[in-house]
């Protein structure tokens, strides 16, 4: 029923439906959850003569009469309408539309209700444009005398229409919504029943029927979601029994006295989690997050090798060449000490050195291999995959975090994050993870200097560059963001290189990096920046992720407006990995409040989850970092920001659900199941069985 077609919903047919179609409206079903986006509380009436100009009121009155007049210079159609209830007269005005006028003649000596704003203009007192219907419409007044809805709309198609096509709907449907919820939690909670809720969440009989009927649909949306991602992870769990990895000390001794430096409190204890996991007879789903900086790449190098002691190969997943051939070169550094054979495998590699990695993976000879969406293609096989990482997990899919996954029989898999999201976010984006949290800089890091500077200003930001570099110190210059190609940025990125090069730094080393270059000259560009012979690098976005040279330690990003509050927090996360003192110099003039807020947040601090925070508050959580990649359907009523506390609620009574009752087998969940499916279906989430 629910299903049904919304063009056979009286009164919406063909026309309109195509119209709501471009809202995403297409059954009965999209049209009940075409959740108002605002509400105007109308419910107060008043007498015509308690109108105060400047206020909005409802009021009812009798039509008194009607007229068609020219504007005396536009002469343009003004139609007037007079009404009056015994306290006043008041004139409702409509310009240019024709059809008004013969309406209201039908209506005379009638009772409308109306609602607007009065003014006075020299023709008295007066509405222009009012909402209005005949007061004989009675309980079913859907835009008067009431808390009334205001729904988003698209081009051509208007309020009153949706308000009462939607009121149709529910008329006719209403009965036939039943109830998922089950009972125990409908108490627990404190929720509405579900057709209540429908109800006043289109058409509220007052503020807290509407607070009642939004807080039950925005529980039911999170908790359905909550069950999902409950329901996934206890079947990854049991379903897929893991590799139990002996942990003996002997095998980390030898990798922590290889480093030059001690773990912090925090990485000892993200690593003993991985250890405890990976002990345990089921797979292994955990998400480290960690400031930039913070070190997730050693830990989930005490995790890799662990797995390489007990007999097991073991993958590292990174989203950009560069960084995997950053890790590569870190991790076998470290392997190579401990006899470790090593190998990358990136799609830029020759057809040939491809095949020859390929073959010694297969073989079992390579027993750590560090790679970008390569690792990921049919033809690479493991011969015993044990352990898989996926670094910036942001940047991939859950699809590819299942493909790595899947090259192993039930590997224990690691994903590492340095887009901290809000807790909140991260249960539900990550929600069939574990999550630890880095929540600690190695010691004796200076905090990153952020300066905002202003066009003008730039020479004076390209004169303390040179003082750095006097000093000793390497440099990042990143080029304006252009969106469209990765070409145009590439290019953007040589025109900047050039001009620098030409005009302002000719006696300086700089040099170019971007995604447009072959594999080897990037790599040749990033082995001479890290050896200290250039001294300016001038690159586009290729370097925000994971990029790790200790000396470099200003940044500086000309048109710094044009990037997002992660992206600008990535970039910055370049510097301040070493010893010295470092800058981030953001060089903007910013066009709108947003783009103005956005630098401000960023000189005010460094705090990777305080900026998550400040860019979900400014950005709004329509569009919140992460989640189309994540794989999760957009949501219909939750607003992530706002509903915490239900959010919480909710995953609270789902987990507990699917401990007693996993896939909700249970008859008295039947119908749940059905929902949870019908909701998530193509969303990877409920996938398995
Ligand atoms: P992330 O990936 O979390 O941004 P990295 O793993 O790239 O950070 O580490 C950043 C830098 O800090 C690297 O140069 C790394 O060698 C160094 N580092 C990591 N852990 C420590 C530590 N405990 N003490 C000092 N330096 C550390
Ligand atoms: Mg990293």
């Amino acid at each position: 029923m629910l299903d049904t077609e919304v063009r056979y919903v009286k009164g919406v047919g063909e026309r309109l439906s195509k119209l709501m179609g471009k809202l995403g409206v297409f059954t009965v079903r999209d049209l009940l959850t075409h959740f108002p986006h605002r509400y105007e509380d109308r419910s107060r009436f008043l007498k015509i003569g308690q109108l105060r100009p400047g206020d909005a009121a409802t009021f009812i009155g009798t039509v008194a009469h009607t007229e068609n007049v020219r504007t005396p210079r536009s002469h343009k159609l003004l139609t007037k309408v007079a009404v009056q209830d015994g306290t006043g007269v008041v004139t409702l005005v409509w310009f240019n539309q024709h059809y008004i006028k013969p309406k209201f003649d039908k209506l005379r000596g009638r009772e409308i209700v109306v609602y607007g704003t009065a003014l006075y203009s020299n023709r008295g007192l007066e509405i222009v444009n009012p909402e209005w219907e005949e007061e004989d419409s009675g309980g079913d007044s859907t835009a008067t005398g009431r808390i009334v809805p205001v729904y988003p709309l698209t081009e051509g198609l208007f309020q009153s229409t949706v308000r009462k096509a939607i009121h149709r709907a529910l008329d006719t449907y209403l009965s036939k919504l039943g109830d998922v919820l089950p009972d125990e939690i409908m108490n627990r909670r404190d929720l509405v029943d579900v057709q209540c809720a429908y109800k006043n969440i289109h058409f509220p009989e007052s503020q807290e029927a509407l607070d009642a009927a939004r807080y039950r649909l925005v529980y039911e949306e999170l908790f359905l979601l909550q069950l999902a991602l409950a329901m996934r992870k206890q079947n990854v769990t049991t379903a897929q029994p893991g590799i139990v990895f002996e942990i003996a000390p002997e095998y980390t001794r030898a990798f922590y006295d290889s480093l030059p430096f001690d773990f912090t409190t925090a990485q000892k204890r993200v690593v003993a989690e991985i250890h405890r996991d990976m002990s345990r007879p089921t797979a292994m789903n955990r998400l480290v997050q960690g400031d930039v900086g913070s070190g997730k790449t050693v830990v989930a190098v005490a995790a890799m090798m662990v797995a390489v002691h007990n007999g097991y190969q073991t993958a590292m997943m990174a989203p950009t060449e560069i960084l995997a051939e950053q890790h590569y070169r870190v991790l076998s550094r470290i392997l190579e000490n401990l006899g470790v054979e090593t190998a990358l495998l990136i799609g830029s590699m020759t057809a040939k050195q491809k095949r020859l990695v390929r073959e010694r993976v297969a073989s079992g000879e390579v027993k750590v291999v560090v790679g970008t969406h390569a690792l990921i293609q049919e033809d690479v096989e493991f011969k015993n995959l044990g352990f898989a990482v996926i670094d910036e997990q942001h940047r991939f899919g859950v699809l590819q975090r299942a493909a790595l996954r899947e090259k192993g029989w039930s590997p224990d898999v690691l994903v590492m994050t340095a887009t901290p999201i809000p807790r909140t976010l991260a249960l539900t984006v990550y929600g069939d993870l574990d999550l630890s949290v880095v929540d600690e800089l190695p010691p004796g890091r200076k905090p990153i200097r952020t300066h905002w500077k202003t066009v003008d200003q730039r020479k004076s930001v390209y004169d303390g560059v040179r003082k750095l570099i006097e000093q000793g110190r390497q440099v990042y210059i990143v080029c304006p963001l252009v969106e469209e190609s990765e070409k145009l940025q590439a290019e953007a990125a040589t025109v900047l290189a050039e001009r620098l090069k030409a005009e302002v730094f000719p006696d300086l080393e700089l040099a170019l990096i971007h995604g447009k270059m072959k594999t080897a000259d990037k790599d040749d560009v990033m082995r001479r920046f890290r050896d200290g012979e250039i001294q300016i690098l001038v690159a586009t976005t290729v370097i925000e992720v994971g990029v790790d040279v200790p000396n470099a330690c200003v940044m500086v990003v000309e048109d710094a407006e044009r990037f997002g509050l992660a992206q600008l927090h990535q970039l910055r996360g370049r510097v301040g990995r070493g010893e010295h003192q470092s800058f981030c110099v953001l060089v903007a003039d910013p066009k709108t409040d947003d783009g103005r807020e956005r630098l401000e947040v960023m000189a005010r601090t460094t705090n990777g989850f305080e900026i998550a925070e400040e860019d979900l508050r400014i950005r709004g959580p329509g569009e919140f970092y992460g989640t189309r990649q994540s794989g999760l359907p957009s949501f219909r009523i939750a607003n992530i920001l706002r509903d915490v506390e239900i959010l919480e609620q909710s995953r609270e009574d789902a987990f507990a659900l699917v401990k007693a009752d996993p896939n909700l087998r249970k008859p008295d969940h039947a119908e749940l199941r059905a929902e949870v499916f019908r909701r998530f279906e193509g969303y990877e989430l409920v996938a398995v069985s």
